[in-house]
């Protein structure tokens, strides 16, 4: 496994990869790997020659007073886990190499991150934007996977790409769980032993959503009220949102008519967590 960290040369040897005639498979992470991103790795292995993991706490997609310095890292073992995974390139840029001074250009995506995430985080899909572009020019992957985890990341690069002409197919990857059902995140490196009570409402609210729409309740408001009742009686948890939307266009559904998604963020003590359930889609939580 080879490390690159700068930009220059990841860009070259990327297109001798490609001349070679062989397929670039790509994970994008913020490292601080655990298992949701071995997961991607190992969807992506299948998909390519290459595999590329790039490992960049992008400051552009925190906002000020975001968790960007206090962000858990550790370089060492996640090289050890990329390294188990049969990774045969990680991408470890600085950011003085993705932002040099005088840097100055940024990529927007509209509509569908206004929503959800777009409305307490205003740069945050700017920034995700950006530096995704910044890395599919460097790394130039003919696939790249993302973790539905973050639905709305996954939505923009998908829309993005569509919209630039950008010549990749991407890939979404499922949720990957602890066992009591909390998505996995490297931000849950800071829930304390006390917190993980009420960061189980996440996904057991979703469990509550889910039977509702199983029973055959269509109704957002009705099924919306349920989730954070269930949240909100779990001490220690502060709703940021709690919504129901068309799982393409994000928009707010009254009624869940077309493929609709309910999705959560509630900070638990320090952490923002989010999380997700596509209704349909099925949903293994104890
Ligand atoms: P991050 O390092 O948090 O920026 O995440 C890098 C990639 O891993 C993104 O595509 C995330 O959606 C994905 N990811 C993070 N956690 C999970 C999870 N629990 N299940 C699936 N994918 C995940």
């Amino acid at each position: 496994m080879d490390i690159i960290r700068n930009c220059r040369e990841m860009q070259l040897r990327a297109e001798s990869i490609r001349q070679e005639g062989r397929r670039i498979a790509f994970v994008p992470t913020m490292g601080y790997l655990h298992e949701g991103h071995l997961n991607l790795m190992r969807e992506a292995k299948k998909l390519a020659d290459e595999l590329v993991v790039s490992i960049f706490v992008n400051p552009t997609q925190f906002g000020p007073g975001e968790d960007y310095e206090k962000y858990p890292r550790d370089f060492e073992r996640d090289e050890a886990l990329a390294k188990q995974e049969g990774v045969d390139i990680i991408f470890y840029p600085s950011v003085d190499d993705m932002y040099p001074p005088g840097y100055q250009t940024y990529v927007t995506v509209e509509e569908v991150t206004r929503n959800l995430c777009g409305m307490s985080r205003p740069v945050h899909f700017r920034g995700v934007a950006t530096v995704c572009t910044k890395l599919f020019n460097i790394v130039k992957p003919h696939t790249a996977v993302f973790g539905k985890k973050d639905y709305q990341q996954l939505v923009t690069i998908r829309r993005m790409t569509a919209d630039l002409n950008m010549d990749m197919e991407i890939v979404g990857v499922d949720i990957t769980r602890e066992s009591d059902g909390i998505a996995m995140s490297s931000r849950n490196a800071y829930l304390k032993q006390e917190e993980r009570e009420a960061a189980l409402s996440l996904s057991r609210g979703l469990k509550i959503a889910k039977k509702l729409y199983d029973d055959g309740e269509r109704g957002a408001s009705v099924i919306i009220r349920a989730v954070r009742e269930y949240i909100e009686s779990h001490e220690g948890t502060d709703i940021d949102y709690v919504k129901i939307c068309d799982a393409e266009t994000l928009e707010d559904v009254e009624t869940l008519e077309r493929e609709s998604v309910i999705a959560l963020a509630v900070r638990v003590g320090l952490p923002r967590l989010i999380d997700n359930h596509v209704f349909g889609e099925p949903l293994i939580i104890p």
